[in-house]
C-alpha cells in the first residue's frame, strides 16, 4: 500500500488518507473502525507457497473417499461428488448445485485463479494477461467457498449415524481438514493491495483528489478514481481504470433489491422449518425429519454443543438476519441518525454469520451420500431441504446487496446542511 494513496471507506464512504503501515500493521476507518488496509509480509510468496499446498490437498480430498459407512457387512463410501449425484438423482438438482459450488467448485477456483495471478508475478515478474478480471473473481468468490462449514457438516453426519452404523474416516478427511486451515492461510496471508498496485494507471488517475474533486471508490480493487478520471463503456456506464468494474457510488437500486431477497427469503422460512428436510429409512421403518427434529436428536443423544451449533446455525442464524436486514432497512428509510456506528457493526455481523447456515443443507447431502442401503437403511432428502437452501442463499445475496454506506448517508447530509448553514453566515 503506497502511503499516499486515498481510501474511500467501503463501508461508510469516509474520504481519508491511508498512513504508511509498519509490517504487519493495520490501518481502520477513522469513523466506522472498519479495516481498510493490512500490510503482510511477503504475501506473494507465501499466498503461493499456501495456494500450491492448497491445490495438492484440493486434489487429493476429491479423488478418495471421505467416509465409509457400515452396516452388517454392507459398506458405502462416499467421495465429495457423491452427495451431489445423489441429491440431483433424488430430483433436488437446485440443492445439488449449491452444495457442488460452495463446497468444491468455489474452493478450487479460488486456489486455480490465486495460482494463475501469482505465478506470472513471482517467476516472471509480470501479472498474466486479464489479469484485473482473474482477480476480480477471486474476490467474488470469496464469500462462496464453504468448506469450513461443510465440515461441521460432517461432524454432525457422523453423531447422527453412531446408533445406526460403523462410520470409518477416510484419507480424503484429513487432507480436507489440512485444506480449511491451508485455504484459510492464504486468504489471509494474500494482500490485495500488493497485487493491484502493479498495474499501471494513467496520471489523471494517479493524482491525489483535492477536498473539492467529487470521487469514487471501486468495490473490487478500492482505487479512488476523480469522477473526471473514469472509463466509459460501450453502454456509457463508468468503469474502474484499474480493474474495469462498473462504478457505483452506492450498489445499484440497493434498498429494492435487499428488501426483495428478504421477502422472498422470508416466505421460504417457514416451509423450510415446517417441512421435513429428510426421510430415514431404518429396517423398514421411514421416519421424517424436520430441522429442528435434528437439534432435538443431538439434544437427546447428549451431544448438546452440536445441538447449539445446529440450532443457532439453521434457526437462529437465518431469523436473525432476515430481523436485522429488516431492521437496517427500515431505518435506512427513515433516515435515522440512531446509533451508525452500532449499525455498521450489525450488518457486518449479518454479513458474516450467513454462510454457516449451511450446515444442515450439507448434514443432508453427506446422509444421502452415505447411507443407501435401500430398505435396510437409507436416507432421502425432502422438500425443506430445497426452501432451507433457498433461505440461506437468498439471505446472502440480501446482506451483498444492501450498502452500508447508506447508514452513514443522513448524517453526511446533516453535516452538508450545517456547512452551507456556516459559509452562507459567513
Ligand atoms: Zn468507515
Ligand atoms: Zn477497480
Amino acid at each position: 500500500m503506497s502511503a499516499d494513496a486515498p481510501t474511500l471507506c467501503p463501508e461508510c464512504d469516509l474520504l481519508q488518507q491511508s498512513p504508511p503501515l509498519p509490517p504487519g500493521g493495520t490501518s481502520c476507518c477513522a469513523r466506522c473502525g472498519h479495516t481498510l488496509h493490512r500490510d503482510r509480509p511477503n504475501s506473494v510468496d507465501r499466498t503461493l507457497a499456501l495456494t500450491i499446498t492448497g491445490l495438492v490437498l484440493f486434489a487429493i480430498a476429491n479423488a478418495f473417499p471421505f467416509l465409509s459407512f457400515e452396516m452388517r457387512g454392507r459398506i458405502t463410501e462416499t467421495t465429495l461428488m457423491t452427495g451431489v449425484w445423489d441429491l440431483a438423482a433424488q430430483g433436488k438438482g437446485e440443492v445439488a448445485a449449491v452444495v457442488l459450488f460452495t463446497s468444491i467448485l468455489a474452493p478450487g477456483l479460488q486456489l486455480a485463479l490465486l495460482l494463475v495471478v501469482l505465478a506470472p508475478l513471482k517467476w516472471g515478474g509480470r501479472l498474466p494477461p486479464g489479469f484485473p478480471t482473474l482477480f476480480r473473481w477471486f474476490k467474488r468468490l470469496l464469500p462462496w467457498g464453504m468448506i469450513d462449514v461443510f465440515m461441521i457438516g460432517i461432524l454432525v453426519s457422523v453423531v447422527k449415524l453412531t446408533d445406526m452404523a460403523h462410520i470409518v474416516p477416510g484419507l480424503s478427511l484429513f487432507a480436507f481438514l489440512l485444506l480449511i486451515f491451508v485455504l484459510a492461510a492464504a486468504q489471509a496471508a494474500l494482500d490485495p493491495d500488493a497485487v493491484w498496485e502493479r498495474v499501471p494507471l494513467r496520471p489523471e488517475v494517479r493524482h491525489l483528489p483535492n477536498a473539492r474533486e467529487a470521487v469514487v471508490a471501486c468495490d473490487v480493487c478500492e482505487l479512488v478514481v476523480p469522477v473526471a478520471a473514469v472509463d466509459l463503456d460501450a453502454r456509457g456506464r463508468s468503469r474502474c481504470p484499474r480493474c474495469t468494474d462498473v462504478l457505483h457510488r452506492r450498489k445499484p437500486e440497493s434498498l429494492q433489491r435487499t428488501w426483495a431477497l428478504v421477502i422472498a427469503a422470508a416466505l421460504c422460512y417457514l416451509p423450510a422449518n415446517l417441512y421435513p428436510v429428510m426421510s430415514v429409512t431404518s429396517l423398514g421403518k421411514t421416519q421424517a425429519d424436520t430441522i429442528l427434529s435434528g437439534v432435538l436428536f443431538l439434544l437427546h443423544h447428549g451431544m448438546w454443543p452440536l445441538a447449539i451449533i445446529l440450532f443457532t446455525a439453521s434457526i437462529f442464524v437465518p431469523l436473525l438476519k432476515l430481523l436485522s436486514l429488516m431492521f437496517l432497512l427500515l431505518s435506512v428509510q427513515l433516515r435515522s441518525r440512531w446509533r451508525p456506528h452500532e449499525r455498521t457493526k450489525l450488518y457486518r455481523i449479518t454479513e458474516a454469520i450467513g454462510r454457516w447456515s449451511m450446515v444442515d443443507v450439507y448434514v443432508v447431502t453427506i446422509l444421502v451420500a452415505l447411507v443407501r442401503l435401500g430398505n435396510l437403511a437409507s436416507i432421502e432428502a425432502r422438500a425443506g431441504a430445497v426452501f432451507f437452501c433457498a433461505v440461506v442463499i437468498l439471505t446472502m445475496f440480501a446482506a451483498m446487496s444492501f450498502d452500508p454506506r447508506l447508514i452513514w448517508d443522513a448524517l453526511e447530509q446533516e453535516h452538508d446542511g450545517a456547512a452551507t448553514v456556516r459559509s452562507n453566515a459567513g
